[in-house]
């Protein structure tokens, strides 16, 4: 059985046309499907809508979060609840088309993990946004150690395996593609063309997508601490040097102003040794917040040892 797991924050104007399309796609395939939707605190008629598609067809289910937690909250909602071997994270607003699941379930039958949609043009969105997203996932795969792939969103179908492993990662900020990334197994892309709303507006603002870039940083890299410790290494060997230039010129070229020497020195000395203090404490935070995580120190993929065998 396949999950299809749709999160809806003010989804009512395109709902209905995305769903028939989903469910026809659906009559495509030869999985068994269930339906999530997993409505995210929506201001507007979509939970209305959606217990009365629910009400028709008893593969369609929902679940009503308490209010609007995000996306990713969602979408992680929508995956603790789901049943299938197969779950399939897909946007409710027409954006990822329902089509391209037949070239992703052919992948996943190739023995893959995880599939995910890399879209190859992206109609329909702000100039501003794409340069933004292009230049975020640049910056991102420069300061983390994981492969997080460009340009794709959340549209993938993942296995229970994968699921499962998800689920062992308790951390609080979601940044489900990068977690996903960071699972390992076997995993693949196919490409498709990014479409543009069915209706509505995105509910992504910008202080949305700032705080899931925030989420997306400090959650696979401690580079932004590290830069303390950088920029201390860095102020005091210019310091060393301009320490060095202020008693030439105090002693030998004898050009200052009285009390400049030592308040210049003081100040240098001071400011390296304030940066790397800072720095030595960003090094022990960074240790502590990658413990705080509570990740699995490592998954499995395969073994031939019986887990439940004691010894
Ligand atoms: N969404 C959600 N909670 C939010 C914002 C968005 O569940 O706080 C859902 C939304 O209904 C859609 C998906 O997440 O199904 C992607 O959101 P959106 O289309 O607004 O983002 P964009 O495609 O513009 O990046
Ligand atoms: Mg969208």
């Amino acid at each position: 059985m396949i999950s299809i797991v749709l999160p809806i924050y003010n989804e009512e104007a395109g709902l209905a046309s995305f769903v028939s399309e989903l469910s026809l796609e659906l009559t495509k395939t030869s999985e068994n499907a269930e339906v999530i939707f997993v409505n995210d605190g929506s201001k507007d008629n979509s939970l209305t809508l959606i217990k009365k598609i629910c009400e028709e067809n008893k593969d369609f289910k929902y679940i009503d979060l308490s209010r609007n937690f995000g996306h990713q909250i969602a979408v992680s909602a929508g995956i603790d609840f789901a049943k299938g071997d197969k779950i399939m994270l897909i946007d409710s607003d027409g954006q990822d088309p329902p089509a391209v699941m037949h070239q992703m379930l052919a992948k996943m039958d190739e023995g893959y993990d995880v599939v995910y949609a890399q879209r190859i043009k992206r109609a329909d969105e702000s100039a501003l946004k794409k340069l933004t997203a292009k230049f975020f996932y640049k910056f991102l795969n420069k300061i983390t150690s994981i492969e997080i792939p460009v340009d794709t969103g959340d549209f993938r179908i993942i296995n229970r395996k994968v699921a499962n492993a998800l689920k062992q990662m308790p951390e609080k900020q979601r940044y489900l593609r990068g977690q996903i990334a960071w699972l390992g197994f076997k995993q693949t892309a196919v490409s498709y063309e990014r479409l543009g709303r069915n209706a509505g507006e995105t509910g992504y603002t910008y202080r949305k997508m700032i705080r899931l870039a925030l989420d997306a940083i400090t959650s696979f890299s401690n580079w932004p601490l590290r830069l303390a410790t950088l920029s201390g290494f860095f102020c005091a060997f210019i310091g060393f040097f301009l320490i060095l230039y202020t008693l030439y010129a105090r002693f030998i070229l004898k050009q200052y102003e009285p009390g400049w020497p030592s308040l210049m020195i003081t100040i240098i000395f001071l400011g390296g040794i304030q940066l790397l203090g800072i720095g030595m404490i960003g090094e022990y935070i960074s240790r502590i917040n990658d413990n705080v995580k509570n990740r699995p120190l490592y998954l499995v993929g395969e073994t031939n040892i019986d887990p439940d065998a004691s010894n």
